[in-house]
């Protein structure tokens, strides 16, 4: 059977690398929908590529451009409503959500309000919104399938469980560039130093923050909204290798673990065929040639912001929206030379606090939270 699927944030890493595993299963996916927030022309490429019958461009300026480089045949629009609308046409089976940060809320509600099933990239719409999120799927019976490789990881460990609890997932992270650094050096690096993560070949915002380790407390309150385990039951382990995943344990003590290359079209696939396994390209892990496999605890230290997330999730409420937002604002000025690397905990650790906190907030809340604390962190980039 083929599975038509909509892509929110088709030009970016995870969008790309969708496409790929697309093109190696012509016969099991059709491509319904893409979209782009800026990049015209590698959305028009991927338009004639994959003929894909409806594109979206959210950038206003650069839309007479993609509208001029298509056939008619192609329907073009403009703006995230345009996506909104399209992730619930009844020919879309499964929605990837690929775009990032705050800016992927609205789709991914949307598609999930409709029923569709949902491929997990954009982990910022959990940790600013994950009641909300995981509410509306349990409403309409939408499924979600994790895309993030830990997420993946531990949602394969768990087919393995046998309806038995979890006692602790141990959530891998490879400690980012800035691993082995001391503090004072970590503290002057630059954001080309930040972005050259190790292991994976990601967007800019998720590079930064796998280089503060955000990343990580931000999979961490993603682990909670998808599998129902509370934060101290979660437990962050530095492994630099990113060959086991993630790992899930038992009453027993006896331990689940999902290994392979570092790829993300392996836990793309996945979340696009499950429960099926299909062939993919690309390398395969050789136990001969693997060293070492390492494990050390992580350090707040060095990394304060993967003790803000657990923070945000002890809070609750709309902390961890905030949080996301401060970490917006902060990335994106770390990425235009504006602030210091440690500047980035600091706000958002003031942002945070000085948050009004809301048990239980609305979708509006959300957004008003959303926009509150961004604009309070631009305001703190300001007096620096
Ligand atoms: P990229 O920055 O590479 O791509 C982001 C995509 O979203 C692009 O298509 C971009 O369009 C689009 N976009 C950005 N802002 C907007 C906006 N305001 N309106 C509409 N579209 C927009 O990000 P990644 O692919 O690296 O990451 C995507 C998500 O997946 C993130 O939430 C990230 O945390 C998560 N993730 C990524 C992993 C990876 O390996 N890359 C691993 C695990 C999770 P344009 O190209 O035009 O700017
Ligand atoms: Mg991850």
């Amino acid at each position: 059977m083929t599975k038509q699927i909509a892509i929110l944030g088709s030009t970016g890493s995870i969008g790309t690398q969708t496409l790929d595993v697309v093109r190696q299963h012509p016969d099991r996916f059709r491509v319904f929908m893409i979209s782009a927030g800026s990049n015209a022309a590698l959305l028009v490429q991927q338009a004639l590529a994959y003929r894909v019958p409806h594109v979206v461009i959210c950038n206003p300026d650069k839309y007479r451009e993609v509208r001029e480089a298509l056939p008619d045949s192609f329907q073009v629009h403009l703006g995230i409503e345009a996506a909104c609308e399209l992730v619930q046409a009844p020919e879309v089976d499964t929605v990837v959500a690929a775009m990032v940060g705050f800016s992927g809320l609205k789709p991914t509600l949307s598609a999930l309000k409709a029923g569709k099933t949902l491929a997990l990239a954009n982990k910022e719409t959990l940790v600013a919104a994950g009641a909300l999120v995981m509410g509306e799927a349990a409403r309409s019976g939408a499924r979600i399938y994790p895309v993030d490789s830990e997420h993946s990881a531990i949602f394969q460990c768990l087919q393995g469980a046998g309806g038995n609890p979890v006692e602790k997932i141990h959530l891998t992270a490879s400690g980012g560039p800035f691993r082995t650094w001391p503090r004072e050096e970590i503290a002057k690096a630059t954001k080309a130093q930040a972005l050259k993560h190790p292991n994976w070949d990601m967007g800019a915002k998720i590079t930064i923050d796998s280089a503060t380790m955000m990343n990580k407390g931000f999979e961490v309150i993603e682990a909670k909204w998808l599998f129902d385990v509370p934060a101290a039951r979660i437990h962050v382990v530095v492994h630099p290798e990113s060959v086991i995943h993630s790992m899930v344990e038992f009453a027993d003590g006896a331990i689940l673990a999902q290994l392979g290359c570092p790829d993300m079209r392996v836990p793309i696939q996945l979340a696009l065929a499950y429960p099926e396994r299909l062939s993919l390209e690309g390398k395969r892990l050789d136990f001969g040639s693997l060293k070492d496999l390492s494990f050390f605890e992580p350090d707040v230290q060095k990394f304060p912001c993967l003790q803000l997330a657990f923070d945000a999730l002890e809070r609750g409420g709309n902390i961890s929206c905030a949080m996301n937002a401060a970490n917006e604002a902060m990335v994106a000025a770390y990425l235009k030379d504006r602030v210091w690397f440690y500047d980035i905990p600091d706000v958002i650790a003031k942002v945070m606090a000085r948050t009004p906190y809301l048990a239980h907030p609305t979708l509006d809340d959300i957004f008003e939270t959303h926009r509150s604390a961004y604009l309070m962190a631009s305001q703190m980039i300001e007096s620096l």
